[in-house]
């Protein structure tokens, strides 16, 4: 059997592996001319460093990344509103990995082609729309300088991301994504380490938040970490345009962004002004999403990732689903006795779930904590159980992990 997967990202690469690992025989369309280690920060949850685990890459995520062992969610003078542990730290059989996102790409990319060989990952393709029967699925691929070609495949995966080509063919009237007013700002630069130099901090509330941990050691530095940090602020009408087009490696403007921290934030751990004037380079984002699709899978073809569920960037949580997707499609194609059947399993399973995610993170996802405490105690606060109760903030935070299904058992 053979997948043809739309998109090189983390969802299509992924999807490769595991699909290798079942025995198939796979091709990745890239559009991008060459996989390159773009991106900032990102989180991978234990669930989907298990997978990664499965796949044999442990050893390389931990040379690259971080593993997490705090979460702190601070008001915007560094109170402390909920503390916990996470990953093997907090009990998980996995842990919690910080990374940078480019090069979580480039180390899974390397596996690809390793083990699946160097023509497996087709760049400079982008998958235009496709064509099933009871025989198979034909995609319709055109590159840059407008040559045109197909490839044939058991089943198409659309991989390929938020502007995925694949659902706009599965549905032609879903409109554009959805802006919730809401810009973040992202970059990562060296910094010096804070506390154990694993320890992740969300600060802030409704009108600005900041958010700052570590994802890789500096090699020869252990009193520096390259730090990834984001601002996320409303600049706009929920449902209005943003300014620009959602696009991941948007460069940020300074002076649009410190006003939103400069002297708003009183952090005893790092001055955001401070760690924002020492990058050198950093990204806007529009928060951006889509309603959840009544379905995934039609026959042959499904949607994975980003194409599937893209989702505001709250709780950790884009990246990891992309890879517990990818494992539960391969699952799903080895046992099913055919395609059509192991697509139906694979969306009954996974869409309900993320769907739920998506809708969790529009009202704030986890995060929704420090919104809670600074609606009420906008000043400070003295005594944060007065304020609310170790009950209600766990149930906001407790609540969201449920759901996106890292609750420890
Ligand atoms: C350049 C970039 C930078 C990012 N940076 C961050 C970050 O810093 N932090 C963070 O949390 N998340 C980041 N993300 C998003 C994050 O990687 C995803 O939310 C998550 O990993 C899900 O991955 P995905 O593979 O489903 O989608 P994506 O990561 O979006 O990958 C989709 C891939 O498909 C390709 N593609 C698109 N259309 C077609 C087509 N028609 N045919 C063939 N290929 C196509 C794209 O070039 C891309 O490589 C970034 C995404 C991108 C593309």
């Amino acid at each position: 059997m053979k997948a043809v997967i739309a998109g090189g990202g983390i969802g299509g690469m992924v999807s490769a592996l595991y699909l290798h690992r079942a025995g198939f025989d796979v091709e990745i369309f890239e559009r991008a001319e060459e996989i390159r280690e773009l991106g900032v920060g990102i989180n991978m949850l234990p669930h989907a460093v298990e997978a990664l685990t499965e796949l044999g890459l442990l050893a390389d995520l931990d040379a690259t990344g971080i593993r997490t062992h705090e979460l702190i969610y601070a008001n915007r003078l560094g109170q402390v509103v909920w503390q916990e542990l996470r990953g093997t730290d907090a009990g998980y059989g996995h842990p919690q990995i910080s990374i940078h996102r480019g090069q979580l790409l480039g180390l899974i990319h390397r596996a690809v082609i390793a083990r699946l060989g160097g023509d497996a990952v087709r760049t400079g393709w982008r998958v235009e729309g496709f064509e099933q029967s009871a025989a198979g699925v034909i995609a319709q691929l055109s590159s840059r300088d407008g040559t045109r070609k197909t490839a044939r495949g058991d089943v198409l995966i659309g991989a390929d991301g938020i502007h995925s080509a694949v659902r706009a063919q599965l549905f032609p009237n879903d409109g554009a994504p959805i802006w919730n007013g809401v810009m973040l700002w992202r970059g990562c630069t060296t910094w010096p380490r804070w506390r154990d130099g694993r320890t992740m901090a969300i600060a802030g509330g409704n009108f600005a938040k900041f958010v700052f941990y570590p994802i890789g050691i500096e090699s020869g530095q252990s009193a520096m970490r390259l730090t990834n940090w984001a601002v996320m602020a409303r600049t706009g009408e929920a449902g209005s345009s943003p300014r620009r087009l959602e696009n991941w490696s948007r460069p940020g403007v300074p002076a649009e962004v410190l006003p939103f921290v400069r002297d708003r934030f009183r952090l005893d751990f790092v001055d955001p002004a401070h760690i924002i004037e020492a990058t050198a380079n950093f990204y806007e984002y529009p928060n951006c999403d889509l309603d959840p699709l009544p379905r995934w899978s039609f026959g042959r073809v499904t949607l994975l990732g980003d194409a599937a569920h893209p989702m505001y960037p709250v709780g950790s949580n884009g990246a990891s689903q992309a890879i517990l997707a990818a494992r539960s499609l391969a699952g799903h194609l080895l046992i099913a006795t055919s395609v059509e059947i192991a697509l139906a399993a694979y969306d009954n399973e996974r869409r309900p779930v993320t769907a739920e995610i998506v809708l969790a993170n529009r009202q704030g996802g986890p995060e929704g904590v420090i919104d809670m405490v600074e609606a009420r105690a906008p000043k400070g606060f003295d005594d944060i159980e007065s304020v609310a109760s170790h009950e209600e903030r766990e149930a906001v935070v407790r609540g969201y992990a449920r759901l996106a299904g890292f609750a420890r058992k």
